[in-house]
């Protein structure tokens, strides 16, 4: 699913140079979960935008399904990610303004889904996860965990092969924390590749694989 290939990124600023990613390289393949861990400013979230074609390595390769990111223009990346990469954030980072229909709506009206099937997918998917009565309150009404499950619905109602999380537990008490690993958990049980950052030692062993990172370069 993803091969990245020596891959380094150096943030510059006037007076600082950090090298948030040391020569990485790793292969993940598809229909695996990928934990990631490591220490704050070691890498993690650097890596997920690259990974998810926010952000541009300084040096280095990264093929999803074998095409070379680096290759793409700015318009076939976008399309690429919003056809195949779905991202889960511990800021849950919906919109303020919409209700929970609407930023669940939102990634199909960029596919230009017609208004009758965004309905009825939107509705299907928000039943699923319990938040029928909640489709018209708007984020600030809702619980962490709730907001935390729209966030989820957000990311996969256009059926993303590739899953990215940042540490999407991070502001979630145990009980909301696992009912998103479940959630998850079964993503991964219907064939997507997961890759997630977090600092939980029980969230990560959810995961097939455990990559330790430190000063932007790989442990274990
Ligand atoms: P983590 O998610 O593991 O906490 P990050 O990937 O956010 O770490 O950051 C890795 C390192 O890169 C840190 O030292 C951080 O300060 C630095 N960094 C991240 N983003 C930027 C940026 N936009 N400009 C400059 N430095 C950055
Ligand atoms: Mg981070």
């Amino acid at each position: 699913m993803i091969e990245l290939k020596n891959l380094s990124k150096i943030y510059r600023t006037d007076t600082v140079e950090t090298t948030a990613l040391n020569n990485l390289t790793l292969s993940i393949p598809k229909g695996s979960f990928v934990a990631i861990k490591g220490p704050s400013g070691c890498g993690k979230t650097t890596l997920l935008n690259i990974l998810g074609l926010m952000d541009r390595p300084s040096t280095g390769e990264v093929l999803l399904e074998g095409i070379a990111a680096g290759n793409m223009n700015e318009k076939e990346r976008n399309r690429m990610r919003r056809s195949k990469i779905g991202f889960l954030f511990q800021k849950f980072n919906l919109i303020a303004s919409l209700t929970v229909f609407e930023n669940v709506e939102l990634p199909l009206l960029y596919h230009k889904v017609d208004s009758a099937t965004r309905k009825s997918k939107v509705t299907a998917l928000l039943k699923q996860l319990g938040l029928e009565g909640r489709m018209n309150h708007y984020p600030h009404q809702l619980s962490g965990g709730q907001q935390q499950r729209v966030g989820l619905a957000r990311c996969v109602i256009n059926d993303p092969e590739l899953i990215l999380a940042d540490e999407p537990t991070g502001n979630l008490d145990s009980k909301h924390g696992e009912e998103v690993m479940e959630l998850l958990s079964e993503l991964h049980r219907d064939g997507r590749t997961i890759v997630m950052v977090t600092h939980n030692d029980s969230y990560a062993s959810y995961a097939s694989e455990i990559i330790k990172l430190s000063d932007g370069a790989i442990v274990t």
